[in-house]
């Protein structure tokens, strides 16, 4: 893995915690049942998985996991030639009172659960329950809130339109480095590969990018 670069999710995180929270950033805050985050699944950016293994200096592969991806998905990781292309995701485990929970979850006592993550939880998971959708900040029509009814006027929308602008910019990076690693995994002539050897691919590359020596995929 690549030395890990700190700086600028440092500054963004520091300028963020000297803002106001937003309205939904309070509601989100003082929500303890945290349904949402039993039920989703999570598919995190490269680069949240860089922000938060930098972070946390722990290995990305320690809170994330693969589930199979649709045939063909171009966002699909290939782990052997010829394989089936997998997408990766939060891990989950159990958790008191729950079938199964976000890795990140905290479950502080019944019924009182918080994100162990906070600022540096998934830029989806910040966004949430706004999703961005033919052109314009919407609420997901299958969020699975069961706290509150949610609406637009719920939402920072312009602050959501950064998030989820962020979001599809890394997305598109994350095609990019993707497609560059089912390349190399095509040709090689290693049977298989495990989650833990595309973590250090993605960590070299998002490593490059946020330490500025590269323009690819620059939002
Ligand atoms: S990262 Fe945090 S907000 Fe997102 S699903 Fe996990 S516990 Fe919930
Ligand atoms: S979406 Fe609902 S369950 Fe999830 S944190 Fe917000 S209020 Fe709680």
């Amino acid at each position: 893995m690549g030395k890990p670069v700190r700086t600028c999710t440092v500054g963004s995180i520091l300028a963020r915690n000297m803002r106001s929270p937003s309205f939904h950033e309070l509601l989100w805050l003082s929500c303890a049942a945290k349904r949402c985050c039993s039920v989703r699944t999570v598919l995190p950016t490269g680069g949240d998985v860089w922000r938060i293994a930098t972070q946390l200096q722990v290995p990305p592969d320690s809170f994330l996991r693969t589930i199979p991806a649709e045939p063909g998905a171009e966002d699909g990781v290939l782990l052997e030639p010829n394989g089936r292309r997998v997408h990766v995701v939060l891990a989950r485990r159990a958790l008191k009172g729950r079938q199964a929970a976000c890795v990140f979850l905290m479950q502080l006592r019944d019924e009182v659960a918080r994100c162990g993550l906070g600022d540096l939880r998934p830029l989806s998971c910040q966004a949430w329950p706004a999703v961005w959708a033919t052109g314009a900040v919407r609420l997901d029509a299958n969020h699975v809130c069961t706290c509150r009814a949610w609406s637009l006027a719920d939402m920072d929308r312009e602050a959501a339109r950064l998030l989820l602008e962020q979001e599809a910019a890394e997305r598109e990076v994350d095609r990019r480095i993707i497609a560059e690693w089912n390349v190399q995994v095509e040709a090689a002539p290693h049977p298989t590969y495990r989650l833990t050897d595309y973590c250090d691919y993605l960590m070299r590359a998002y490593s490059v990018r946020m330490s500025g020596t590269s323009t690819e995929g620059a939002a």
